[in-house]
C-alpha cells in the first residue's frame, strides 16, 4: 500500500472510505422522456469535473422539468453565466437535487426570485429559502428546461447533492431510468518519465500508444521498453445504450503482475476539490491536444478524494531484465467493465543509444508545499502554499516597448495553477481619469485576449491570475454598445404598440459588461441577459400598460465606461 510521509500524509489524497449506500426507489427521473446522456457525473472538463449528468431535450427548450422526490425548494438562482437559471430542492433525506440551464421556472418561483430581482434592480439574483416557504411534492412541474448559463445546447443538467457536505454525488447510483450495458472504451495509453534518467522505448518524453480491439477487449500490439521510474495515464470514454456523445469513465484501475497499483472511482465530489483535475489529467496534452489522458500516477499536491489504492503513489520503477504484464481495467457507475493489457520489456539499464539526459535551463523553481515570491524588474509572482501541484520549473520573459520600458511578460510554460496567483506588474499609476479604465490583460496559447483587472496602488497594478500566459496592460476608453433589435431609437417610430419585447444586443469591445440598468418611467424593469446571444429583453408586462411611456437603458463596461439610451414611445 501507498507509503506515507508525515507531511505527504497530511495533505495526501485521501483513500475513499468503504461505499456509502444510497437509496434507488427515492429519485424520480426529472423528465418525462428517456433519459439519454449528453454528460455524466465526473466527465472531465476544462479545470473541472462535471458533478451532474446532462440530459440531452434534443435541441428543444421547455419542457416541464419535475420534482424528483418530495422536499422544499432551498435555493433560486438567476444568472447569465455557469447553471444559468438553476433550482435546488432538500429533501429530507438529507439529499438535495439541482436543476440547471432552465428556461424558466414555475410561477411560485418565477414571482419569488422576482421579488429580489426587483429588490436588486438586477436579473441576476439569488435566495436560499427556508423549509415552509415553497414545498414540492414528486412530479410537480417546477420549471421547463432550456439552455441558459454556460450551456451549449438545450439540456437539463441534474445533480444530487449530500445536504450536509454539500458533495456532488454520482446520480447514476440512485436507480435512475438509464440503460447501460455498454462497457467504457479505451483509446490510447501514455507513458511518461517520472525521473530524467527514465526512457521509453530509447526515449525520454512521453510516448504514446493507440489500442486496439481484441474480442470484447483491448491490447497494444506495440513492443514497449522501460528502463526506470515512469507513470501511466489512459485516455478514453463512455457510453450508455442511448449513446448521446463521449462520457466519462467512472472507474479505472491498473494491474502490474495481477498486482492492484491504483485505482479511483467517481463517486463524490467535493466543490472546492473540482480544480484537482488540472493534476489528475495531464495538463499539457489537454492544453495541446484537448485531449485528456487520465494518469495512474498521483503529484504530491493532489487532494481528489476519488482514489482506492495507490502503490508508490502509482508510480513504476523498471529496472531488472524482465517482462511484466499490465492490465487497465475501466468501469462504469453500471459495473460494465473493458480491460486493456499490454507487456513491458524491464531493461536493467538505460539503451546504449539513448539520447544524453538534457536537464533544461529555466529561470525560476515553482514550490507546491510552500509560498512563492519571484520578484522581477518588471514584475512580482506570488502564491500561497498549495498553489502548485508538485515543484515546478518556471521560464518567463520580458518584452520591451520601443523606449525599452517593459510591456509585456511572457511565462512560457504549460504550469496549471491549483490556487490564484497574485501578478504584480510594477507601473506607474496613470492619471486618476485612467486608472479606472487601465487593467491587466492575458493573450492565452490560442492568441485569444482576455480581460484580468487588477488593481492600482504605489507599486503598479495587482491581479489574481489562475493559468498563466502573455500579460500587459491595456486601457480600454470606448462606451459599450447596446443595438435596438426589434424597434428604432429614433423619434420617427414612436408607436410600439404591437411589440411584445423590448430586445437590444449588447457588447463591449475590451473589458467586458459589467452592468446593465433598465427603466420605464423611472420605474426598474427586468431586462434578461443571454450572453450567447449577446441579447438583452424586456417582455411587456404590467408596469408598461397603454399610453406615453419613456424607455432609459444603462450600460456600463469593467472599466466604468457607461452609455444611456433613451426612446419616448406610445402603446
Ligand atoms: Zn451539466
Amino acid at each position: 500500500m501507498r507509503k506515507f510521509h508525515l507531511f505527504a500524509a497530511l495533505i495526501a489524497p485521501a483513500l475513499l472510505p468503504a461505499q456509502f449506500h444510497y437509496p434507488t426507489d427515492y429519485f424520480s427521473s426529472p423528465l418525462d422522456i428517456q433519459i439519454q446522456l449528453a454528460g455524466n457525473f465526473g466527465e472531465l472538463r476544462e479545470n473541472h469535473f462535471h458533478t451532474g449528468i446532462d440530459i440531452t431535450t434534443h435541441g428543444v427548450e421547455g419542457l416541464s422539468v419535475k420534482a424528483a422526490a418530495d422536499g422544499y425548494v432551498s435555493r433560486i438562482k438567476v444568472g447569465p453565466w455557469g447553471y444559468g437559471n438553476v433550482l435546488y430542492i432538500t429533501h429530507p433525506n438529507g439529499y438535495v437535487t439541482v436543476y440547471g440551464h432552465l428556461k424558466q421556472f414555475n410561477e411560485t418561483i418565477t414571482n419569488y426570485i422576482g421579488k429580489e430581482q426587483m429588490r436588486t434592480e438586477t436579473f441576476e439574483a439569488e435566495v436560499t429559502l427556508q423549509p415552509g416557504e415553497i414545498v414540492v411534492k414528486k412530479g410537480d412541474v417546477i420549471a421547463y428546461s432550456g439552455n441558459t448559463g454556460s450551456s451549449g445546447g438545450p439540456h437539463l443538467h441534474f445533480e444530487i447533492r449530500d445536504a450536509a457536505t454539500e458533495e456532488a454525488i454520482n446520480p447514476l447510483l440512485f436507480g435512475l431510468p438509464v440503460s447501460d450495458k455498454v462497457p467504457p472504451t479505451p483509446v490510447k495509453i501514455m507513458i511518461c518519465p517520472a525521473d530524467p534518467d527514465a526512457t521509453i522505448n530509447g526515449k525520454r518524453s512521453a510516448q504514446k500508444f493507440t489500442l486496439v480491439k481484441s474480442g470484447n477487449n483491448y491490447v497494444l500490439n506495440d513492443s514497449i521498453s522501460i528502463y526506470g521510474k515512469v507513470g501511466f495515464a489512459i485516455e478514453g470514454y463512455d457510453k450508455e445504450d442511448l449513446p448521446n456523445g463521449k462520457n466519462g469513465i467512472y472507474s479505472i484501475q491498473l494491474d502490474k503482475n495481477k498486482l492492484e497499483i491504483y485505482k479511483h472511482h467517481i463517486e463524490r465530489m467535493p466543490f472546492d476539490k473540482s480544480r484537482y483535475i488540472n493534476c489528475f489529467v495531464d495538463y499539457k496534452e489537454y492544453e495541446i491536444s484537448d485531449q485528456f489522458y487520465m494518469r495512474s500516477f498521483v503529484l504530491p499536491n493532489n487532494q481528489l478524494p476519488v482514489y482506492d489504492s495507490l502503490v508508490d503513489d502509482g508510480y513504476v520503477r523498471f529496472s531488472s531484465d524482465s517482462v511484466f504484464s499490465f492490465t487497465y481495467t475501466l468501469a462504469d457507475a453500471f459495473g460494465n467493465k473493458t480491460t486493456a493489457k499490454f507487456k513491458v520489456h524491464s531493461l536493467k539499464k538505460a539503451p546504449v543509444n539513448a539520447p544524453a539526459i538534457v536537464t533544461k535551463p529555466f529561470d525560476v523553481v515553482l514550490l507546491w508545499g510552500a509560498a512563492n515570491s519571484i520578484e522581477e524588474t518588471a514584475f512580482r509572482l506570488e502564491s500561497g502554499a498549495g498553489a502548485f501541484y508538485q515543484n515546478e520549473e518556471l521560464n518567463f520573459s520580458v518584452a520591451d516597448d520601443k523606449d525599452g520600458h517593459p510591456s509585456s511578460v511572457t511565462f512560457d510554460s504549460y504550469i496549471p495553477i491549483q490556487s490564484s496567483c497574485t501578478l504584480t506588474w510594477f507601473a506607474k499609476t496613470p492619471e486618476q481619469a485612467m486608472i479606472n479604465k487601465t487593467f491587466l490583460a492575458m493573450k492565452d496559447r490560442d492568441g485569444k485576449t482576455s480581460y484580468v483587472g487588477g488593481t492600482w496602488n504605489d507599486e503598479g497594478i495587482h491581479a489574481e491570475i489562475k493559468a498563466f500566459g502573455t500579460f500587459f496592460l491595456m486601457t480600454d476608453t470606448t462606451r459599450p454598445v447596446a443595438k435596438p433589435s426589434n424597434f428604432d431609437l429614433k423619434s420617427t417610430q414612436d408607436d410600439l404598440s404591437s411589440l411584445k419585447t423590448l430586445n437590444f444586443t449588447m457588447s463591449d469591445n475590451l473589458s467586458g459588461i459589467a452592468s446593465y440598468h433598465a427603466t420605464i418611467d423611472g420605474k426598474w424593469v427586468l431586462f434578461q441577459y443571454e450572453p450567447k446571444k449577446k441579447l438583452i429583453w424586456y417582455t411587456f408586462d404590467d408596469k408598461c400598460g397603454k399610453g406615453k411611456h419613456e424607455l432609459k437603458l444603462v450600460v456600463t463596461d469593467k472599466c466604468g465606461n457607461e452609455t444611456t439610451y433613451i426612446k419616448s414611445f406610445n402603446r
